[in-house]
């Protein structure tokens, strides 16, 4: 059983905060509030912050946030970290304040993601949340969604997660969308949300392949998806369901290059009852690859993970 109960938050490093957070909050129903040292915090319910923005060149996730119980098992999270010889720092106090937590391990997953293990997030109930998109996210005990994470070593990866941090597969998707071009992914869930985490056996230089959250209506999503439309946003996949977790969703594309999945009526999994299951396909219906418009002629030939994709066709689940 894992210590770890849910998906607490995730940092990304961007490099145009502005449209960031422009993207965020008119097309996504996503509330930015800027921080002090400059970073922007995006709220989706009463946590203090879910997702980060800060400045950066990489345009790609910087950390993931693992929620625990109690310091109790946060204890016992190093303790097994330790165990399986993996070198864990304590976070400082300042560390914990940054984040908005009250107390915090950090340590990295085998392909070098900044991790972090936290336990008291802080509530602004003060201080409700508000989308001016009138959105309402679907979070809770099942955390703030999933992400999906480009992977080299699929096992490596996957004893990581489920040996040491206790996850536990539902199932895997074996599919090949270009002849001759398996794609591999494993969905792994700590929490009754199908998955908090799968990794995508792709060729991209970026960690986060996609970036899922879920709102509780699927009006929010319709409406979402002709403000992206509007907007000239450009979506990565189309509006589909997917195969395995259900979920009916569609994938713009984030100004960083990685895709956000926006999605409703993910499957809860009942412990009692899963079996790991096997699909080889990653949707029921939808979910069409478009690719991106052409860069202007000064960009090309920037690696562009988009690019890479083009010519995987990607559509991870
Ligand atoms: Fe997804």
């Amino acid at each position: 059983m894992t210590p770890i109960q849910a998906l607490g938050y995730v940092g990304l490093e961007v490099s145009d905060l502005d449209k960031w957070s422009q993207f965020a909050a008119d097309l996504l129903g996503l509330q930015p509030v800027p921080r002090a040292d400059g970073a922007v915090d995006l709220r989706m319910d009463a946590y203090a912050t879910r997702l980060r923005l800060t400045q950066g060149t990489e345009d790609d996730i910087d950390y993931v946030g693992w929620e625990v119980r109690d310091a109790g098992a946060l204890a016992l999270l190093k303790t097994r970290l330790v165990h399986h010889g993996v070198r864990v720092s304590e976070g400082t106090a300042a560390d914990a304040a940054n984040r908005y937590v009250t107390g915090l391990i950090c340590f990295d997953d085998p392909e070098g993601l900044r991790s972090e293990a936290y336990f008291g997030p802080l509530q602004r109930t003060d201080d409700p949340f508000v989308s001016s998109r009138g959105v309402s996210f679907k979070t809770g005990r099942g955390g703030l969604g999933h992400v999906v994470l480009v992977t080299k070593d699929m096992a490596a990866q996957e004893a990581f997660y489920t040996d040491i941090l206790g996850f536990r597969v539902s199932d895997y998707i074996h599919t090949e969308v270009v002849p001759g071009k398996p794609l591999d992914l494993t969905f792994m869930r700590c929490n009754a949300r199908h998955h908090s985490i799968a990794l995508a056996h792709l060729p991209l230089k970026k960690k986060l392949q996609h970036l899922m959250i879920e709102v509780r209506s699927v009006d929010d999503v319709g409406r979402a998806l002709y403000r992206c439309m509007d907007a000239g946003q450009h979506i990565s996949l189309t509006l589909g369901r997917h195969s395995n977790d259900d979920m009916l969703s569609f994938y713009p594309l984030s100004p960083s290059g990685f895709d956000i999945e926006y999605g409703w009526a993910g499957l809860e999994v009942d412990d009692d009852t899963w079996h790991v299951l096997r699909h080889d396909t990653n949707s029921a219906w939808g979910h069409r690859y478009q690719r991106p418009p052409r860069p202007a002629k000064s960009e090309e030939g920037a690696s562009s993970p988009v690019m890479a994709l083009s010519k995987e066709r990607q559509s991870a689940g």
